[in-house]
């Protein structure tokens, strides 16, 4: 199965691609990870990036194509399956992706779009911690680390995202509501949409998606 995730930052891209990856053993991709890999060597390039995400706004369309294109032409992990999280973000995205896929003879199935309450997404992300280590995801509140600052999972420090903060959160909505949105209407056409119900905590998120792919 290959599916794209849709939905704004919060409604649960990153639980849902965990639900997907344990049942379906479906390959992850995230372009928010690429990125922030990019960050970490610390290249110039890198800082760039670094600039654009603590603001908020996106990095360009030929950048992160780019390294979706390597990525899913040398993915020998890829035979199972993936999912696209955070990627497309626009329709030019959305376009330069279907001929990627077509070309590597790997044409979408579904793109599941998660929406959710605006007040919910800001608790969800204000609150949110993630594993330095692993990628781990927990939340100060719903879902704390048994020892503070570290992973449950794996031990590794546990950090909060520089646009995890109240001001780049609001403008992460914007530019989702500009440029990502009209995404959902592609698909639709496409007759690829699917919707989950992005208010669901992860245990319920994991049963209405195996309902929903059945
Ligand atoms: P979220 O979905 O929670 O906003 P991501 O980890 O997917 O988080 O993305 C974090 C940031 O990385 C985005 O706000 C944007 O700056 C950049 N980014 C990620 N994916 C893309 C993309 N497909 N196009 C442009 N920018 C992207």
């Amino acid at each position: 199965m290959r599916v794209v995730l849709l939905g704004p930052p919060g409604a649960g891209k990153g639980s849902l691609a965990g639900v997907l990856k344990e049942k379906f053993s479906l390959a992850h991709i995230s372009t928010g990870d690429m990125l922030r890999e990019e960050i970490k060597k610390g290249s110039e390039l890198g800082q760039e990036i670094q600039t654009l995400i603590t603001r908020g706004a996106l990095v360009s369309d030929e950048l992160v194509t780019k390294l979706v294109a390597q990525r899913i032409t040398k993915g020998q992990d890829l035979k199972k399956g993936f999912m696209l999280d955070g990627y497309p973000r626009t329709v030019k995205q959305a376009q330069d992706l279907d001929e990627i896929l077509k070309k590597a003879d790997l044409p979408l199935d579904f793109a599941l779009n998660m929406e959710a309450d605006s007040t919910l997404l800001l608790k969800r992300l204000t609150g949110r911690r993630v594993c330095r280590k692993c990628g781990a995801l927990f939340h100060m509140l719903n879902k704390p680390p048994v020892k503070s600052g570290v992973c449950d999972a794996c031990g590794g420090e546990l950090y909060q995202r520089t646009d995890d903060n109240e001001e780049t959160i609001k403008a992460r909505m914007q530019v989702y509501e500009i440029s990502t949105q009209p995404i959902i209407e592609y698909y639709t056409s496409q007759h690829k949409l699917k919707e989950l119900d992005g208010n669901l905590e992860t245990i319920d998120l994991a049963n209405a998606v195996t309902a929903l792919l059945k």
